[in-house]
């Protein structure tokens, strides 16, 4: 056995369906008596069924949670939080909604409990990513750690068909990157390998059946896993890729991991046999990377970067920016095979691995 280092993260998991319902007893064991309960204006239904399960212990619905948590946001939910007199927030949402607990959560290290509605994975990562000014810093601090997740199905049936494809790819890449990061590990490779088996035979089923209950169940089972993935492991290029193709030409999120991951996995593909082996266990496929790109083209998902706002002429500087301040990969950056890489992505070639 080859030496690593593994580091496990703090977190209470409740996991099932109709699991909402233990909100209540949830906050009592964090000690927390006057909580404000987060969400995004599309999600104000589900903000207020769980203010209605928290009773008095909910002191006001906050439904203004914004994709990159804008720091304005953030202080005008602070401004409530304050005048409410609260002591712990409730986020009920997708990445967005659980940023924005983690910022009020940064400023006044009060507990939290989360409840995700999508498969992103926020809820258990120690990072936060926030907007000021046009400009985006991520920290990483325990302080953000959510210190309860409730994951219920019941919350997942809601979410449409082509956003359960990407935000799953997006929940996948994580689990992919853990399995060849610096940071990989014999324990997280297991959890990785699981947790994208898991998603990738669950989305073609939702694909099919979008009210398939106990495939969403397996689609969250595996959401958890590859966030584990994310929070206690390493990212490389895909990661990479996407944050300079978020931050410079503000491609949308989940759909930008979808289109991206087929390429960057073929791109690191060569030097990874190992995550390579797992890729094919977890996939069925001798070619993971187009397997993946199949689930999306399967699911009418975007699979090329022209399709979600990136401009041709955007290559060349995606690719400068990429290497100015490279994370660690384990294939070398270099500019041309780079190029080619996201030429492939941006046209929606597809993937050789
Ligand atoms: P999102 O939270 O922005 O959600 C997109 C939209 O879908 C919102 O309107 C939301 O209300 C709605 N939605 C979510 N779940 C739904 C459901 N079940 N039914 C109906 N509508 C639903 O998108 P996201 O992809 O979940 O999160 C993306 C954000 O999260 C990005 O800003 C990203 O940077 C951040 N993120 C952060 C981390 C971290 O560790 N800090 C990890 C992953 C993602």
């Amino acid at each position: 056995m080859d030496a690593f280092t593994y580091t496990g993260l703090p977190a209470r998991v409740i996991f099932g369906t109709g699991t909402t319902g233990q909100a209540a007893e949830e906050l009592d064991r964090l000690g927390v008596t006057r909580a404000i309960v987060l969400t995004t204006p599309q999600q104000v239904a589900a903000g207020e069924a769980v203010a209605a399960v928290l009773g008095e212990r909910s002191v006001g619905i906050f439904s203004d949670a914004a994709m990159h948590t804008p720091v304005e946001v953030t202080r005008t939910a602070m401004d409530v939080y304050e005048n409410e007199g609260a002591d712990g927030v409730v986020a009920i949402g997708g990445g967005s909604t659980i940023g924005l607990g983690k910022a009020i959560a940064l400023r006044t290290d009060c507990p939290q409990l989360v409840i995700p509605t999508s498969y992103a994975g926020s809820e258990m990562t120690p990072i936060i990513g926030q907007t000021e000014a046009g400009k985006k810093t991520t920290q990483r601090t325990l302080k953000v750690l959510p210190e309860t997740v409730i994951y219920d199905v019941d919350h997942t049936m809601t979410l449409p068909p082509r956003m359960t494809v990407t935000s799953g790819m997006n929940a996948i890449a994580h689990a992919v990157e853990a399995l060849y990061a610096q940071e990989a590990n014999p324990v997280l490779s297991l959890i990785a390998e699981d947790g994208i088996a898991k998603m990738v035979a669950a989305l073609a089923r939702v694909t099919e059946t979008p009210d398939d209950a106990e495939a969403r169940s397996d689609a969250l089972y595996g959401a958890w896993l590859c966030a584990v993935c994310l929070g206690s492991g390493g990212i490389a290029l895909h990661h990479k890729l996407c944050h300079v193709l978020g931050g410079s030409f503000d491609l949308p999120h989940a759909e930008t991991h979808t289109v991206v991951l087929p390429h960057a996995l073929s791109y690191n593909a060569p030097a990874v046999p190992a995550a390579m082996d797992a890729l094919k266990r977890a996939t069925g496929s001798e070619r993971p990377a187009r397997a993946l790109f199949q689930i999306a083209e399967a699911a009418g998902v975007p699979t090329a970067l022209k399709d979600i706002g990136m401009p041709e002429d955007g290559i060349d500087r995606a690719v400068e920016i990429t290497l100015e301040n490279p994370y660690f990969n384990p294939r070398a950056l270099e500019p041309e095979p780079l190029r080619a890489t996201l030429r492939a992505a941006w046209a929606g070639d597809t993937p050789t691995a």
